[in-house]
C-alpha cells in the first residue's frame, strides 16, 4: 500500500498519513484533497512511504491529487521545511502561509493568461454565424484579425470568457501560449564612478551564493545599481526576486520596473492583491514565465526555478518580520533561499540593520559602499538641531522652524513636517483629577481624532465617542494632551492661512482610499504634514525643508532596538529633502541636542553610530552577539498566561550554561484587544544550541496543558 504523508494547515507539528492507490514518489509536491474530520481540506504531499504508524483501519484514502498545478519543486519544499524547522512552526502552517489563498482550496486554478486564435473550422463558423448572435460574431471576427488575449476579447464581446470556453469545446477557437518577448533594459543615466564600481563588484559575484550589502546614503542611486545588475541577470536568462517593505511602494516600483524592462514578464505579490491576480502571478513564476517577481515579505515563497538573484530593499525594515502565525523574517529567509538556489543576494539600505552591518564589516558579507548622492548638484541635506530648551515651541512648533517654513513658502519651495503620531492628540485627560482615557481592551491610551469626533485605540481599532465630562469627577473641561498630525495640520493652517497644507498619514489614506492619489496631490502642496508613510522612498522635486517634531520619543525606550530604528527613520526623513538640484535642510526639534544619536546624524555618520551601538551590544550581550527567542503566552486571564509560562520553564530540557532563560514577564503592551500577553525570553551565544533547545522544548510544549492559553515561539524576536 502507498502512504502519502501530507502537510495540512493544522496547529500540530506532524504530517498526516493517507492511503492512495495511484500515487508514486513523483507526486511529492502536488496539492492533494483529503478528508480531515468531517471536512475536506487541501494539503501538500510531502513524502511517499510504504508504512505508517497509524493502524491500517484508521488510515483514510485521499480524495484526489490536484494535478492542475505542477508539483512544487524540491527547492521550494526545502525552503518551507527550513522555515518550519528554524521558526518552530508546524510544516502545514508554513505551507499555508507560503501559498496564495486560492491554492489552499481545491477550486481549479484558471490557467495563466493565454492568447487565443481562430481555427480553420472557426473561420467557416464565422461565415455561417447569423448576425443576431452579435456577441459571438464580435468575438470571432476579432479573432479573425489575429491572436488576442482574454482581456482584449472582453473589450469586444461582453462575457467573452464563457463564449471562449464554448468555442474551445466546439473546436472553433484554440488557446495558445502568448508570445514571449525578450526582456530589454532601458538605460536612463550616465552612471557615477561609485555606481560603476558597485555594479562591477556585484556583477562579479552573480554565479554563486554570496550576500552583499549595498550600503549607500539616500539618493546615492542604489535602485539604479540593482536595476543594472538585474538587467545582467535577465540577460543570462535567469529570474529575479525583489522584496520591498511597503505594499504602498509596490505600484510605483512596479511602474518603474515596467519602464526600465520593456518586454519582461513582471509579477507582483502582496497580501493586498485580489485572489485571482495573486495566484496568476504566482503560477507565472512557478511555470518559469515570470522574469521578475516584486513583492512584500510573503513573496519570498514564490517558486522560481531559474532564480538568479534576490534583492532585499530597505533590508532593515521591521515589516520583513511576520508578526502572526509562523514568525519568519523574510530577509533572513531570502538569504536561505538564495543559498538553496546557489544565487547571490543583495541587501540594500542607507541604514542597515546592525546584524547585516556587523556581517558586512566582519567580512561575512561583501560590503558595497556608496558615499555620495548620484545627482551632481544634490548634496546631502544640512541637518540642524533646534534646542527646544532655548527655542520653546508654541503649539508644538519652534520659532526657528516657523521661520524656515515661512522662507520656503516665500520661495515657492515645499516643506515636510514630520511627526510619527497620527490623530489630533495622543491622550484625553482630566486636568482636575488626573483621569486619562484608556482603551478598555488594551493597556494603552485612546487617541483623540477630532476630524471624525471620535476616540480611537491605535492598537485594537476600538472607536468611541468623545465623553463630555470626566467619568471620575464630572469635570466638563477635558483636555487633549500632546499633538498628532491632525493638530499640527490645524496649527500650521492658522500660522500660514494662505499655504496649501496636506496631511499624509494612514487616516488620510483611508479617507481618500488611495495613497497614490494622495501622493499625486502631495506634489502640489506647500507644506506636507506626515508620518512615516511619507518618509519612505518618495521623491518630491521642490521639497527642500524637513522639520521633525517628536524625534526624542525614540531616544529612551526600553527596547534596545529603538535607537537603531530612530536613526533609520530620521535619516529616511532627512533623505526627502533636497533630492533634486535645490539644496535641502533638515531641522530636528529636541531637548537633547548633545545626544550621540543626533551628533552622528548631523555628520551623516551611520558607520560611526552603528560602530558605537555594536560595541554597546557586545558589551551588554545583545544581538547580533547573542541569539534570542521568546516563548509567548496569550490568555484572557493574566494569571493563566504566567502560569503556563512557569509550567513551560519547569518542562524545559537540560540546558547547562549555554542558554539563559529569563523569568516570565508581561509584554511591554501587556494587554491587546482584551488578551493578556506575557513571555519568557531566551538567549544564547550559540545559534545551533538555541535551536536544539527550542526543538526539544517545543515538543514538550505541545504536551503541556494549556487551559485557555495560546502560545507560540518567536525566533529572533523584534518586539518585547
Ligand atoms: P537610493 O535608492 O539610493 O535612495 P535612487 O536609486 O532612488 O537612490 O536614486 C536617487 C535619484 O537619483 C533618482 O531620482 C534616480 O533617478 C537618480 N539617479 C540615480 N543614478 C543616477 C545617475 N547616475 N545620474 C543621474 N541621476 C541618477
Ligand atoms: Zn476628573
Ligand atoms: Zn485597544
Amino acid at each position: 500500500m502507498t502512504i502519502l504523508r501530507v502537510a495540512l494547515d493544522v496547529p500540530v507539528p506532524t504530517l498526516f498519513d493517507y492511503r492512495s492507490e495511484e500515487a508514486t514518489r513523483a507526486d511529492i509536491g502536488y496539492r492533494v484533497l483529503v478528508p480531515f474530520g468531517k471536512k475536506r481540506v487541501v494539503g501538500v504531499i510531502w513524502d511517499v512511504a510504504t508504512k505508517s504508524k497509524v493502524p491500517d483501519s484508521r488510515l483514510r484514502p485521499i480524495e484526489k491529487i490536484l494535478r492542475d498545478v505542477t508539483p512544487f519543486p524540491r527547492e521550494w519544499l526545502a525552503l518551507v521545511e527550513f522555515c518550519s524547522g528554524y521558526y518552530h512552526g508546524p510544516l502545514g502552517e508554513v505551507v499555508a502561509a507560503a501559498l496564495p489563498p486560492r491554492l489552499r482550496t481545491a477550486r481549479t486554478v484558471p490557467i495563466s493568461p493565454r492568447d487565443y486564435v481562430l481555427t480553420p473550422t472557426g473561420k467557416d463558423a464565422l461565415a455561417a454565424t447569423p448576425s443576431r448572435h452579435r456577441r459571438l460574431r464580435a468575438l470571432l471576427s476579432r479573432l479573425a484579425q489575429g491572436r488576442a488575449s482574454e482581456s482584449e476579447l472582453d473589450a469586444h464581446a461582453r462575457g467573452a470568457r464563457s463564449l471562449l470556453e464554448r468555442g474551445i469545446e466546439t473546436g472553433w477557437i484554440a488557446p495558445i501560449e502568448p508570445e514571449r518577448s525578450e526582456p530589454r533594459f532601458v538605460h536612463a543615466h550616465e552612471l557615477t564612478s561609485e555606481q560603476r564600481q558597485a555594479i562591477g563588484i556585484l556583477r562579479g559575484g552573480l554565479e554563486k551564493f554570496q550576500v552583499s550589502l549595498l550600503f549607500g546614503v539616500t539618493g546615492s542611486g542604489k535602485t539604479e545599481i540593482y536595476l543594472q545588475v538585474i538587467a545582467e541577470v535577465l540577460a543570462r536568462r535567469k529570474q529575479v526576486l525583489i522584496l520591498v517593505p511597503e505594499i504602498a511602494l509596490t505600484p510605483a516600483l512596479e511602474a518603474a520596473f515596467r519602464d526600465r524592462f520593456p518586454g519582461a514578464c513582471i509579477v507582483t505579490q502582496t497580501s493586498a492583491m485580489a485572489e485571482l491576480e495573486r495566484v496568476r502571478g504566482w503560477l507565472l513564476a512557478h511555470n518559469g514565465r515570470a522574469d521578475i517577481v516584486l513583492g512584500t515579505r510573503l513573496a519570498v515563497f514564490t517558486p522560481l526555478a531559474r532564480l538568479g538573484l534576490v534583492v532585499v530593499d530597505e533590508e532593515q525594515d521591521a515589516s520583513f518580520k511576520q508578526r502572526e502565525g509562523v514568525r519568519y523574517s523574510a530577509r533572513d529567509l531570502a538569504i536561505t533561499r538564495a543559498h538553496i538556489a546557489g544565487a547571490p543576494v543583495v541587501l540594500c539600505s542607507a541604514t542597515p540593520s546592525l546584524e547585516s552591518f556587523q556581517h558586512a564589516t566582519s567580512g561575512k558579507y561583501v560590503l558595497v559602499p556608496l558615499t555620495r548622492r548620484a545627482i551632481d548638484r544634490a548634496a546631502l541635506p544640512a541637518i540642524r538641531l533646534i534646542d527646544t530648551r532655548v527655542h520653546p515651541p508654541q503649539e508644538g512648533i519652534s520659532p526657528p522652524l516657523l521661520e524656515a517654513l515661512a522662507a520656503r513658502l516665500a520661495r515657492g519651495e515645499q516643506s515636510l513636517v514630520f511627526l510619527n503620531r497620527r490623530g489630533y492628540a495622543p491622550a484625553l485627560a482630566c486636568p482636575a483629577c488626573g483621569w486619562v482615557k484608556g482603551c478598555r481592551r488594551c493597556s494603552a491610551n485612546m487617541v483623540v481624532h477630532l476630524a471624525v469626533q471620535r476616540l480611537r485605540c491605535h492598537h485594537c481599532g476600538l472607536a468611541e465617542g468623545i465623553p463630555r465630562a470626566c467619568p471620575e469627577c464630572g469635570n466638563p473641561d477635558l483636555q487633549a494632551f500632546g499633538r498628532g498630525t491632525q493638530r499640527i495640520e490645524l496649527v500650521l493652517g492658522e500660522k500660514f492661512p494662505r499655504a496649501r497644507i496636506l496631511r499624509v498619514d494612514s487616516d488620510a489614506v483611508r479617507a481618500r482610499n488611495r495613497l497614490e492619489e494622495l501622493l499625486e496631490r502631495a506634489a502640489h502642496a506647500d507644506i506636507l504634514v506626515g508620518t512615516q508613510i511619507l518618509a519612505k522612498g518618495h521623491h518630491f522635486e521642490r521639497l527642500t525643508l524637513a522639520g521633525v517634531l517628536n524625534a526624542d520619543s525614540g531616544l529612551f525606550s526600553s527596547d534596545y532596538r529603538a535607537s537603531e530604528r530612530a536613526f533609520a527613520q530620521l535619516q529616511q526623513v532627512a533623505g526627502r529633502a533636497g533630492r533634486s538640484n535645490l539644496p535641502g535642510e533638515v531641522l530636528i526639534q529636541t531637548r537633547y541636542p548633545e545626544h550621540p544619536l543626533y551628533q552622528s546624524l548631523v555628520r551623516h555618520d551611520y558607520t560611526g553610530f552603528a560602530g558605537r551601538l555594536l560595541a554597546e551590544r557586545r558589551e551588554a550581550g545583545f544581538p547580533p552577539f547573542v541569539f534570542e527567542a521568546a516563548l509567548r503566552a496569550e490568555s484572557r486571564d493574566p494569571v493563566r498566561a504566567l502560569h503556563f509560562l512557569r509550567a513551560a520553564i519547569g518542562r524545559a530540557p537540560q540546558r547547562g550554561a549555554a542558554i539563559t532563560v529569563f523569568d516570565p514577564a508581561p509584554m511591554s503592551l501587556a494587554r491587546l484587544a482584551g488578551v493578556e500577553r506575557a513571555q519568557v525570553l531566551l538567549q544564547s551565544r550559540s545559534r545551533p544550541r538555541l535551536q536544539t533547545f527550542l526543538r526539544e522544548w517545543s515538543d514538550s510544549l505541545y504536551r503541556t496543558p494549556a487551559h485557555g492559553v495560546r502560545w507560540h515561539l518567536d525566533v529572533d524576536p523584534i518586539e518585547f
